[in-house]
């Protein structure tokens, strides 16, 4: 992004100085963890007033208290053109709630075809018994999705890149294409954040984070949020109240402090996993690499020209081999954990199976796929014990 948008500072400085200029602070430098359920009043007049005093804003705890809203605020400064964001208790949450503040039985949905499962989820089951249908496309089309867009369209849901498999979409082109036929957008920025891909600058009306990951980048809280511009943000927050969606203050403080070094840690995650993706490049083991950075990645001209950076998150294809050569490889490293989520300090391997998934664009690798998340790690340690893991690869491929 460029430095001037919105506030006029950098991004890096951005994450220092967001939220944190609201009251009840008394020169605190963290907005302090502010518990409540019940508010107490200091008269019915001013319960009936709807809130505490009109400089607190405290009206019950499932509204929250500065704790949130202060996390709020630091996501929506960092989203240049943004009104508001709501926080909700997880990705997942966040995905489920946009989606059922925009749409109503009889409408139809545009969901990329490389969607993290859960979301697909959501369009097969939830969404399908309200009446609402959903039509799934090539991550790749890029304005080509006009031709998509029909008298039921209300929504086009972007995930770029794609959960698993990479594709760097052109979410300019397609917000641009259905800005022009009155649908909203919503794009899933988690890989990114607003750090490396400001979303409403590029275009799209809701950014929605699971700030599980990098947000929160320690592995120790699940939490979602969306962002979006004015209009959008008014639904939003109106669908979270009814369906009583909160989060702890604890939570947000964490988030919150996870937050102020998100720079820093992106840089490492984005330098550990170039040079590991680099050197896996080379290996006669491995196919290709699912990098946006590299140029086997598809949408690689789009990360280029759209992105100011990458993150730790990538997937390899093997060159052969069954399920059980993966898991020799997954198994004895020792750097990486086996397990969901992404996004903290420590490397995460997974083995991910993205042919089953798809419905309008076929997968066809030349082996299976492993994502693998970079952590913080030195990535000479990390390349090491990748190579003893290709080699088992290469033992039980045979
Ligand atoms: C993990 C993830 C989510 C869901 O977040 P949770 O907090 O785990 O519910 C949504 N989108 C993407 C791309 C994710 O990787």
């Amino acid at each position: 992004m460029t430095d001037d948008e919105g506030s006029g500072l950098k991004p890096g400085t951005r994450l220092v100085t967001a939220g944190r200029h609201g009251k009840n602070r008394r020169g605190i430098v963290n907005p302090p963890v502010w518990r409540a359920s019940t508010i107490l009043f200091d008269s019915v007049a001013e319960l009936r007033a709807g809130v505490r005093k009109p400089d607190d804003g405290l009206y019950y705890g499932r509204r929250g208290t500065p704790t949130q809203w202060s996390l709020a605020e630091a996501l929506t400064e960092l989203e240049p053109g943004a009104a508001g964001t709501v926080l909700y208790p997880s990705g997942v949450a966040a995905i489920s709630a946009v989606l059922l503040s925009l749409l109503a039985p009889g409408d139809e949905l545009l969901m990329v075809d490389s969607a993290y499962e859960p979301s697909r989820a959501i369009c097969n089951g939830l969404l399908k018994r309200f009446g609402i249908a959903t039509r799934f496309y090539d991550p790749m089309i890029g304005a080509g999705i006009a031709d998509l867009i029909g008298d039921r369209t209300r929504v086009v849901f972007l995930e770029s890149p794609g959960s698993l498999t990479f594709e760097v979409q052109d979410v300019p082109a397609i917000a641009a294409a259905a800005r022009a036929r009155g649908v909203t957008t919503v794009l899933d920025n988690t890989w990114a954040t607003p750090l490396l891909f400001p979303a409403l600058v590029h275009g799209v009306d809701i950014s929605v984070l699971a700030c599980t990951k990098y947000i929160v980048g320690h592995s120790d809280v699940m939490m979602g949020s969306a962002t979006a511009v004015p209009g959008h943000f008014e639904k939003l927050r109106r669908t979270s109240h009814s369906l009583g969606q909160c989060v702890s203050p604890d939570d947000a403080y964490l988030a919150a402090r996870g937050l102020r070094t998100l720079q820093l840690r992106l840089r490492q995650h984005e330098e550990g996993a170039l040079a590991v993706a680099r050197w896996l490049a080379e290996q006669p083991q491995v196919a290709r690499v699912l990098h946006p950075a590299l140029p086997d990645c598809p949408g690689h001209e789009l990360w280029k020209r759209d992105f100011t950076g990458a993150s730790g998150l990538f997937s390899i294809v093997l060159n052969g081999g069954d399920d059980a050569a993966r898991a020799a490889l997954i198994d004895g490293l020792d750097l990486f954990g086996i397990g969901f989520s992404w996004g903290g300090y420590e490397s995460l391997a997974l083995p991910v199976d993205p042919a089953g998934l798809r419905t309008a664009t076929a997968w066809q690798a030349e082996g299976p796929v492993v994502r693998l998340h970079i952590g913080i790690e030195d990535p000479a340690d990390l390349i090491a014990d990748l190579g003893r893991g290709l080699d088992r690869f290469e033992s039980a491929r045979g």
